[in-house]
């Protein structure tokens, strides 16, 4: 039996106590010594937590699971839900917008432990689990699964992942017609459905408990057609017949903290998961073979609402860190009293800013959700997601300007200023302005490896497409402008213009 069904079944939470039941950081990496199949470099992993490739990621994790019990992080962390369940804000649903402000600064909490540098914490699935707290009737003939994973859920903390996107291939064909590659019922058993097919991309999916699989807004499957593949559910890491292929590590190839700071501890390899001829039992399922709630999950459950809250909030804290490292980048360069400079400086302030009052927007000015929960507004959600992936980009562009060839004035590695023949001349050629060539060099390894090397290289293709590809995350925003009513509004304008004037001049007598 899988570890997370059974450890559930010992901690049923008593309606009368609080159940205090949440993963330390050492459970948590106890967790992931299970039977996962994660194969990298053409090797099986035996155990993600010791191998070079995962282990310092795992740890950065397993520190945001002993900041819940701190005694100084935990109350901003932490809340009892209307289960009385002890969880993390996020992992609650919210019923109020002070309850979505204080989750909000949980959420930045956690953040400022990874720098905004893992995208994949624990709270980003949070954003989809929590609603089946509020929520689970959506979930219909299905919501018992619903309440017995919001509870197992909360109770721990999960660390969920999840698959929404098929694989790139004949792109032009209808989801049902790639039964070869895409995830589908192969047959069912008494136990559960038998599924094969891949998904991409898994991010951080060898360091987590379990995937979350469904489909996003890119693809309609088809009534009639597309039963087989209109499936939502939750598969632990450990279930037989599921394999994970990841990139390539680059924590592996991190040679040392000084010269990778973020890619040796922060890297969420992203993996394809296949199913081979998988169990999924039927306690698993929120969805099976229903095509309109497969399709209407995404806008639907509320994930979207959530989402964008949890995504923001975790680029404003990483926009943050680009702002402080821009600002004393340029203060070694000794170019920061340039006007042209400084204007640069203020366009990356503007953005970090913007993002942060998304944050509070989406939190302080929540929409009404099931059972009485509140939802952070969808044409808030849909805007964030189109500025987020608009601002890596932009700061990226600016600090290549501005810093222009500084970040690879930094020695090959530690060993250059370790050798007593190359010392004095490091210390003497590579200063900075008021600082030491070491401190200097120090910091410009960590600008390189946020915006140049093969981990930043990755991060700002997650930026630019995690949340959707670039047509579609506009073209969403369009369509719920129009169910919204936001869009009539608009033309509403635009008529009460029209109609101030005409062939003959003003039509009322405000003007002459
Ligand atoms: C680093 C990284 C991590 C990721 N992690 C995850 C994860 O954890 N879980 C997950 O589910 N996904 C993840 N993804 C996948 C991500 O969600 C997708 O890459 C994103 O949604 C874009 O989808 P796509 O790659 O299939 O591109 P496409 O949808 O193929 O888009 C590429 C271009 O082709 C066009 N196009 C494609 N199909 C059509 C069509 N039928 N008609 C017209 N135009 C079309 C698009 O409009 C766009 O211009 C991750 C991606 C990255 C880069």
């Amino acid at each position: 039996m899988s570890r997370l069904q059974y450890s559930f079944r010992v901690n049923v939470p008593q309606k009368t106590a609080v159940l205090d039941d949440l993963m330390s950081g050492r459970e948590y990496l106890e967790t992931l010594r299970d039977d996962r199949a994660v194969y990298l470099y053409g090797e099986r992993i035996q155990d993600v937590t010791v191998h070079p490739a995962f282990r310092n990621s795992a740890r950065s994790i397993a520190r945001l699971y002993d900041a819940l019990h701190n005694p100084r992080s935990r109350d901003v962390m932490t809340t009892v839900d209307r289960f009385g369940i002890r969880t993390h804000r996020f992992f609650a649903p919210s019923y109020s917008a002070a309850e979505l402000l204080a989750a909000r600064d949980a959420i930045a909490a956690w953040a400022r432990l990874t720098y905004g540098f893992m995208g994949r914490t624990p709270d980003y699935k949070a954003a989809f689990m929590a609603t089946l707290g509020a929520n689970p009737e959506f979930y219909s003939p299905f919501e018992e699964n619903a309440r017995r994973w919001y509870r197992l859920f909360a109770s721990k903390a999960l660390y969920l992942n999840h698959v929404l996107i098929n694989p790139p291939v004949d792109r032009m064909k209808p989801v049902h017609e790639i039964a070869d590659v895409f995830l589908h019922v192969v047959r069912e058993t008494d136990a559960g459905a038998i599924v094969s097919g891949a998904k991409m991309l898994a991010t951080g999916s060898a360091l987590t408990n379990a995937t979350f699989v469904a489909q996003n807004s890119a693809t309609t499957l088809q009534q009639g057609e597309a039963e087989d593949f209109a499936l939502v559910f939750i598969a632990p890491m450990d279930t037989p017949g599921t394999k994970l292929l990841c990139r390539p590590s680059y924590e592996q190839s991190a040679r040392s903290p000084f010269e990778h700071p973020l890619s040796s501890r922060f890297d969420e390899n992203d993996a394809v998961l296949i199913f081979d001829e998988a169990l999924i039992p039927w306690e698993n399922f929120l969805v099976y073979r229903n095509v309109e709630r497969a399709n209407s999950f995404f806008p639907e459950s509320g994930f979207f609402n959530r989402y964008n809250l949890q995504g923001g909030t975790r680029l404003a804290v990483k926009l943050d860190l680009m702002t402080g490292l821009l600002a004393r980048g340029l203060a070694i360069n000794g170019t920061d009293g340039f006007r042209g400079v400084q204007a640069a400086l203020g366009d990356v302030i503007a953005w970090r800013t913007l993002m942060w009052a998304m944050t509070t927007a989406l939190a302080a000015d929540p929409q009404p959700g099931p059972g009485g929960s509140v939802l952070p507004r969808l044409e808030y959600a849909a805007a964030m997601r189109i500025f987020a992936t608009s601002a890596w980009p932009v700061v990226k562009n600016i600090m290549e300007n501005v810093l222009g060839g500084a970040p690879l004035v930094t020695a090959s590695g530690p060993e250059d200023l370790q050798s007593p023949d190359l010392r004095p001349l490091i210390d003497r050629y590579y200063r900075g302005t008021n600082t030491s060539a070491e401190e200097r060099i120090k910091l410009f390894k960590l600008i390189w490896d946020a915006i140049g090397t093969e981990f930043a290289g990755r991060h700002e293709l997650y930026e630019r497409n995690y949340a959707g590809n670039h047509e579609q995350i506009r073209v969403d925003t369009v369509n719920f402008a129009k169910r919204s009513g936001v869009m009539d509004e608009c033309l509403k304008l635009v008529e009460e213009c029209l109609a101030d004037y005409d062939l003959d001049g003003w039509r009322n007598d405000t003007w002459l």
